[in-house]
């Protein structure tokens, strides 16, 4: 599972890895909530797990893999009023683009078939919009179309967008789907889509976390140089960590967080450095291993040393 949306979305992540496993997911659902982007990385993700030739790992390079990231996969596809459009329309995903999906049904295909439900715009984004863009960006995958200068933005669907007439169309194929085919509505409020769609769907609630609460502050001194870390630290890194938890009255599981946190922070500001994002989602992986060690009750300082000559270890390859 996509380390970003797991460490930000737990329970989701748990349920969508199983279900996907377990072939177990519905064919329709609707993510909802209020970070349209992060529910499209969520949805990209799943589109992985459908369609993984390996064992879905996050870092896989498998071609379904490598193809859902580019988002170009032929099977996996964004339908907005904008993206994958055969007419002139401007404000709708129209009843063409509904019949073109049905036809792409009809044939046969060697791949699950997921199609990502959503209204989208390029260019004119907010500020809020713009760090959005950034956290998506830093899960590894790309948007259906833009650049970094003309970005693509998807936002919920809505009535107005994706109308009854439309969306009628495709009742069928959501009520007697094929085995291998994922319908997901990405939307703000599930009032917002027709109640035939909903009453067929399963609902997702994708809460816009904002982890603010993780003061980073005291790491900043041994992770000045990240990626690098000073050489004959680790011990003297391990005890700070200790003593700054127990000053503090925290508990491991927080203090694995705000270097987690810190991480995915440095990554959303460095999404376009491939080299770096690899060596944070393997520090990631490692602080994942740390607490599952912390849940098997060993003891917080042997954690923290190991974690420290971990990273110390990493630099000098
Ligand atoms: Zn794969």
């Amino acid at each position: 599972m996509n380390k970003i949306i797991e460490f930000k979305y737990p329970y989701l992540s748990n349920f969508f890895k199983t279900a996907a496993e377990r072939n177990r997911l519905f064919h329709s659902l609707i993510l909802y909530g209020g970070n349209n982007y992060i529910q499209y990385a969520i949805a990209l993700e799943l589109a992985r797990l459908l369609n993984c030739q390996k064992d879905g790992a996050d870092d896989c390079d498998c071609q379904n893999c490598r193809w859902i990231r580019e988002n170009k996969h032929p099977a996996v596809i964004t339908i907005s009023k904008i993206d994958n459009k055969t007419d002139s329309s401007k404000t709708v995903i129209s009843e063409e683009q509904i019949n073109n999906v049905l036809d792409i049904l009809f044939g046969s295909s060697d791949y699950h078939r997921v199609f990502i439900f959503c209204d989208a715009k390029i260019g004119g984004l907010s500020e809020g919009e713009l760090e959005a863009y950034k956290e998506f960006k830093s899960t590894g995958f790309n948007p259906p179309q833009g650049n970094d200068e003309e970005i693509w933005f998807p936002s919920g669907i809505n009535k107005d967008c994706l109308s009854s007439v439309a969306a009628n169309a495709m009742l069928k194929s959501i009520e007697e789907p094929e085995n291998d085919v994922t319908f997901i509505f990405l939307t703000n409020n599930k009032d917002d889509l027709i109640q035939t769609i909903v009453s067929r769907s399963q609902a997702f609630y994708v809460p816009d976390v904002k982890i603010t609460d993780y003061n980073t502050q005291f790491l900043s001194e041994y992770f000045k140089d990240y990626p690098l870390f000073k050489k004959n630290t680790a011990l003297d890194f391990a005890l700070y960590l200790f003593n700054y938890q127990t000053q503090n009255n925290l508990n491991g599981i927080y203090i694995l967080n705000s270097i987690q946190y810190y991480l995915t922070e440095i990554l959303k500001l460095n999404y376009n450095n491939k080299l770096l994002r690899t060596i944070i989602r393997d520090d990631i992986e490692k602080l994942n291993d740390s607490k599952k060690m912390l849940k098997s009750y060993i003891k917080e300082q042997m954690v923290y040393e190991d974690l420290a000559f971990y990273f110390e270890k990493r630099i000098s390859g």
